[in-house]
């Protein structure tokens, strides 16, 4: 399997519980390299344009709400295997439902307030990094 990259957002319920460090730590031990990081807050207009494919769900003005709540941390990272590898390390959406052991099932609070993003394809792992961070950010 080829090394390749996914993107995650240390969500502003990760970050304002503390979870900052467990987290990169859960993500470094399962042997994903950190390319790029940093600390930002989004604007709504930010928020709305990442999550654009979410507009007509019933959940997106939530969604745009608590994503602007507070800071982020966004980072670029890779692996073998990065998409589907680090979606299987933060498990499901709902953090009721998901595995135990998992970044979402250790750290989440609810469905909306879930810890993490990861990238759901390499496309869009391409596109979120762009939207992230500038070329000369990733090392
Ligand atoms: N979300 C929500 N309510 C829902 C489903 C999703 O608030 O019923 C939020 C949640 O923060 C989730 C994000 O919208 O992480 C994007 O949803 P998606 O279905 O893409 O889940 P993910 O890929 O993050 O697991
Ligand atoms: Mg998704």
């Amino acid at each position: 399997m080829a090394t390749n990259r996914t993107f995650t957002m240390l969500k502003p319920d990760a970050v304002a519980n503390g979870y900052i460090g467990a987290i990169l730590e859960k993500i470094t031990a399962a042997g994903f390299r950190i390319v790029a990081m940093k600390m930002t807050q989004l604007t709504k207009a930010d928020a709305e344009a990442f999550y654009a494919i979410h507009a007509e769900r019933p959940f997106f003005g939530e969604l745009v709400e608590y994503m602007t709540s507070g800071p982020i941390v966004s980072a670029v990272l890779e692996k073998d295997n990065a998409v589907e590898d680090f979606r299987t390390l933060i498990g499901a959406t709902n953090p009721a439902e998901a595995a135990e052991g998992t970044i979402r099932k250790m750290y989440a609070e609810s469905i909306s307030a879930n810890a993490v993003h990861g990238s759901d394809s390499d496309e869009n792992a391409a596109i979120e990094a762009a939207f992230h961070f500038a070329g000369r950010e990733h090392f």
